[in-house]
């Protein structure tokens, strides 16, 4: 389950990254491409992996990414590859439309519209595979440090003074000396040396950081085009931008993409190797609770990571490999023990367990980081724990390495990660240690904003496959594959099975960025679960809240705001209600208007929310004054309707008698007495609503013209 969420995370990062824009040309962009259907443009010989050759054919990044405008515009590209310095000087001379490779300089503009970058080249750092952990640039103080020769950021390097520069002519000379270990890291843009890596197989260096100076920027790579041909830069531009993100990553992946892919060739077995190969079926085990690395899902087959390995392998071999289940790693180690499989896929090689188990060298380097509560200040090394409670995995290669190299530590074995993780969560263990990948992985589920990854220790875990002692030719075969397992293989599985991304130079913050984001989507995705499983219940009690709402919402629809009483949409609904029953002469309906005299008078002397005050306390005179068959509301201002169902005049005319006494004793605090008027009639056969409100209008107007205070009969 937490697999395909995190895979539906991932395609929805993915699809929300992937939409083109569509092309919106105008019809002089269209009436330029019409009429000009072939545009000249400069590119380099030489510039791997965006213009260069393979046997004769110009290839690369920028090659592509113009057939790509060629589809979306229908545009054709008249390719003029020469030097820089040649194809530079022929755009300037105007003698041909657009040049490629060009970074923005502000020089470069009176004769050249730029259109934005399609690439922007970052440099990178790449060190030895043993360099050890790298921290930044702090780490290659007084360390060998080759860079091309007058290379743009050289300045502000030398400026650094800590490291020493040795400086090459060509970054193949450069790469060269770092393979062979004559210099400790080399600084470079990322193109080209992958290129080397791809072409020439290096694979013992690798990739620190990328080079971040202050006052350097990436180099921009662009198009250029002549001023006068405005119509064909904004084409240019509007093709760019139109091009999906998907679309630049794919490229990119072609050209730029790390390290060269497995080609699926064989591997060079001798016929020992081949014989054994084509009797054995190999028997593993694996640590059946260790996701990412490995495990069995809910159907007991073998997932995560080594799964991936052991599909390589076969691959790989031809060989075929048969998983013998376990119950826990402790077994595992026991079944290899007592010959019941023959290898472990991932292994720490220990001085324990090389007296029954011979390893290959090592082919997985996982770092290890310190998982504390989020309140602990960030931990730079391992010493920083001296003192405290560290929580490790029973029987983990670590606890020894650990406390053999660091006895200061108090190292705390626990059972298995939760135990770790729960015991840190209650203050029992200050931190717990465990690769990035199997922290990363629970903190997906379990708890988010309470522990944290404070840091990472310099030791790593190296995995090496396992494989019992007496049989040696099984070792030389998987050590084979570990030399041929090629870096993009390894990173393919580790991305796969890993969301979380780890760089050398590890920046936690994005670390707990994707860590967060995860969580948030998990938490929203369970948090639904949940909800669907209870949707019988839920919604039920949804209807009957919908239902109260909906009650709410119909009261508040008929009654005044102010006052509660009815508002005029719903007496007039009254009204006609009245008239619908249809009465006889002599058992009708009366009704009555009410107007207070003299309201104006608050407003002006007490103020606009007094007058309301006192319109509320006249209100509720009025209801507690009436039979609870008669109805009262506002109909407007200081106006209210009182309707008096089934009722002679002779009665109604008494009971308003009484409300008009009421309201005239009434004291409303702080400022004198009021008063009010009343229009008062019986409903009449044929009467519509305006007309029985108009005749207890008119008696009401009569009310105030003969005194005020008191009630007219019409
Ligand atoms: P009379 O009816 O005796 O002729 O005098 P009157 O002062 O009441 O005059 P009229 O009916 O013309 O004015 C009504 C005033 O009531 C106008 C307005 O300021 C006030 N009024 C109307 N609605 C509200 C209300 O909701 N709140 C407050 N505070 N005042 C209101
Ligand atoms: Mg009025
Ligand atoms: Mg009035």
């Amino acid at each position: 389950m937490k697999k395909i969420l995190i895979t539906l995370l991932f395609l929805f990062l993915y699809s929300v990254g992937s939409i083109a824009k569509p092309l919106d040309l105008t019809k002089e962009e269209k009436g330029f491409i019409k009429d000009n259907p072939v545009v000249s443009i400069g590119m380099m010989p030489d510039f791997t992996p965006f213009s260069y050759y393979i046997e004769g054919e110009p290839v690369g990044f920028e090659h592509d990414l113009l057939n790509l405008i060629s589809q979306k515009t229908g545009l054709k590209f008249e390719k003029h590859i020469d030097k820089w310095t040649t194809i530079y000087n022929s755009f300037k001379n105007k003698e041909i439309d657009m040049i490629s490779s060009i970074s923005y300089k502000k020089y470069r503009e009176p004769f050249t519209i730029f259109t934005s970058p399609y690439y922007n080249i970052p440099i990178m750092i790449f060190v030895k595979d043993n360099f050890g952990e790298y921290n930044g640039l702090k780490s290659l103080t007084g360390k060998k440090v080759g860079v091309l020769k007058d290379v743009f950021y050289i300045k502000e390097l030398e400026d650094l003074g800590s490291m020493n520069l040795i400086f090459y002519d060509s970054y193949d000379e450069l790469t060269k000396d770092l393979v062979f270990g004559k210099i400790d890291a080399l600084m470079q843009n990322l193109p080209n040396i992958n290129h080397l890596i791809k072409k020439n197989l290096y694979n013992n260096i690798k990739l620190a950081s990328e080079l971040v100076l202050p006052n350097t920027n990436r180099e921009d790579l662009r198009f250029g085009i002549q001023p006068e041909k405005s119509l064909l830069s904004s084409i240019l531009q509007k093709s760019l931008t139109s091009i999906s993100k998907r679309e630049i990553e794919e490229l990119s992946d072609k050209w730029i993409g790390s390290i060269k892919e497995y080609p699926g060739g064989h591997i060079d077995l001798n016929d020992a190797e081949k014989a054994y190969i084509n009797t054995h079926t190999i028997q593993y085990c694996i640590n059946p609770s260790g996701l990412p690395f490995e495990g069995l899902n809910e159907d007991g087959e073998h997932v995560g990571m080594s799964s991936d390995y052991y599909r390589l392998f076969e691959q790989m071999l031809s060989a075929k490999f048969e998983l013998v289940k376990t119950k826990n790693w402790n077994q595992s180690v026991e079944f290899i023990q007592q010959k019941k499989c023959d290898m472990l896929a991932l292994g720490m090689e220990t001085p324990e367990r090389k007296k029954y188990l011979n390893f290959t060298s090592h082919y997985l380097d996982v770092p290890l980081v310190v998982a504390t509560r989020v309140d602990v200040p960030f931990i730079n090394q391992i010493l920083d724990l001296e003192g405290e409670k560290i929580g490790i995995i029973k029987g983990d290669a670590f606890v020894k390495i650990l406390r053999g190299k660091y006895p200061s530590l108090k190292i705390v074995e626990v059972d298995d990660i939760y135990d770790g993780l729960d015991q840190v969560k209650n203050g029992q263990l200050f931190a717990y240690i465990d690769t990035l990948a199997s922290i990363g992985y629970e903190f997906q589920s379990k708890y988010f904003g309470e522990l944290k990854i404070a840091g990472k220790i310099s030791e790593n875990l190296r995995l090496s496959i396992a494989v019992r002692k007496d049989d040696v030719t099984l070792l030389g075969i998987l050590q084979k594959v570990v030399n041929n397992i090629t870096n993009e293989r390894h990173r393919k599985i580790f991305t796969k099975w890993i969301p979380i991304k780890y760089e050398q130079d590890v920046n936690y913050k994005i670390v707990w960025q994707i860590v967060l984001a995860i969580v948030i989507f998990l938490a929203l995705m369970i948090y639904w679960n949940r909800k669907i499983t209870k949707a019988n219940t839920l919604l039920k009690q949804a209807q009957k809240d919908i239902e109260e709402k909906n009650k709410e919402l119909n009261r508040l629809a008929l009654t005044d705001n102010l006052t509660t009483l009815f508002n005029r949409r719903k007496l007039e609904e009254l009204i006609q209600a009245e008239i619908d029953k249809g009465y006889h002469v002599d058992n009708s309906f009366c009704l009555s208007i009410l107007d207070i005299d003299h309201f104006k008078e608050v407003n002006d002397k007490y103020g606009h929310q007094r007058g309301d005050s006192v319109l509320v306390e006249i209100a509720s005179v009025l209801k507690d004054s009436l039979r609870i068959t008669d109805y009262v509301g506002r109909y407007g201002g200081e106006e209210f309707i009182i309707i008096f169902p089934e009722s002679s005049i002779e009665d109604v005319k008494l009971i308003i008698e009484g409300v008009r006494l009421k309201i005239a004793q009434y004291d409303f605090e702080g400022i004198e007495h009021k008063t009010a008027s009343f229009g008062l009639t019986a409903f009449k056969a044929g009467d519509t609503i305006e007309a029985v409100v108009k005749r207890a209008d008119n008696a009401l107007y009569e009310a105030k013209e003969s005194g005020r205070n008191r009630v007219v009969v019409n």
